[in-house]
């Protein structure tokens, strides 16, 4: 076991990850505890992206461990992970925009059981568990009254909560997000940080976000990236008064 707090769900322990002469990872340590919302932030090219992807098993790390309730998950791929808990979304859109809402989350729904999809869609809708599990997931994130829709027709707010729901229908044990907010505008950024405030008591999230006002209304804790080392970390206060902090990113005009 690593030494972390006992409600640390997730724990990433000195990853550490070299693309050439570029360090994007500097022995990065963090924990996500259960109930929280902990915020990454750092300028472009800081290596959000890439600790999300060793994370999430996309990107082995040239060293560091990666553990998930107690669990060493650094040996597993992205499969192995997702269905051990680790829910992500957001990176790469994975919806079927020819599919409407409800197939959608059946699917995901699906991929809980570690079976592949065949391409017929028809026997797998009738299936009632599958079908349950993705109405629930839909009604969870506001959707309930979208099932029959196109998602092509959806709103991108109203897409950002179907990813959410597709991730849910695999009883996530921690969320990872990168920059869910990007693209939208005031209402979905809007709709989306009320989901996001009310997932956390389901599954804790490591949100990497741009938005700083959906960081500074959302975050239990943040973490600071600059040059793939973490160089603050805490409350939203303490991150806010941090020197090294405003100098490094936030800028003395984001100051309180
Ligand atoms: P962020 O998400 O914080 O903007 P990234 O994790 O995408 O940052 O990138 C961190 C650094 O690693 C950057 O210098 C980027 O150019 C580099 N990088 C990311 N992915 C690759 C890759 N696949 N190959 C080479 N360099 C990469
Ligand atoms: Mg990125």
């Amino acid at each position: 076991m690593p030494e972390a707090g006992a409600d640390a769900v997730l724990q990433a322990r000195g990853l550490t990850k070299h693309f050439g002469a570029v360090v994007a990872s500097r022995d990065v340590t963090l924990d996500l505890r259960a109930g929280e919302i902990h915020a990454l932030i750092g300028p472009n090219g800081a290596g959000k992206s890439t600790l999300i992807a060793q994370i999430t098993g996309e990107l082995a790390p040239d060293a560091g461990r990666v553990w998930l309730e107690g669990r060493d998950v650094t040996g597993l791929g992205t499969v192995a992970r997702a269905r051990a808990g680790l829910g992500r979304t957001f990176q790469i859109s994975a919806l079927m925009m020819e599919a409407t809402v409800l197939q959608n989350a059946v699917l995901g729904a699906l991929g809980r059981r570690g079976t592949a999809f065949g391409g017929l869609l028809r026997p797998v809708l009738g299936d009632p568990e599958l079908r349950g599990q993705a109405e629930t997931a839909l009604a969870d994130v506001g959707l309930a009254d979208h099932a029959g829709i196109v998602a092509s027709e959806l709103s991108h707010g109203q897409r950002r909560q179907l990813e959410v729901a597709v991730a849910l229908t695999l009883q996530p044990r921690a969320f990872l997000m990168d920059e869910p907010m990007a693209g939208l505008g005031a209402d979905g950024t809007r709709a989306l940080t009320s989901l996001l405030d009310g997932l956390r008591a389901r599954a804790p999230i490591l949100l990497v976000e741009h938005d700083m006002d959906a960081v500074f209304a959302l975050a239990d804790r943040i973490s600071v990236l600059v040059s793939g080392a973490v160089i603050a970390s805490g409350t939203v206060d303490e991150v806010r008064r941090n020197p090294e902090v405003r100098r490094a990113y936030l800028g003395e005009e984001r100051a309180p």
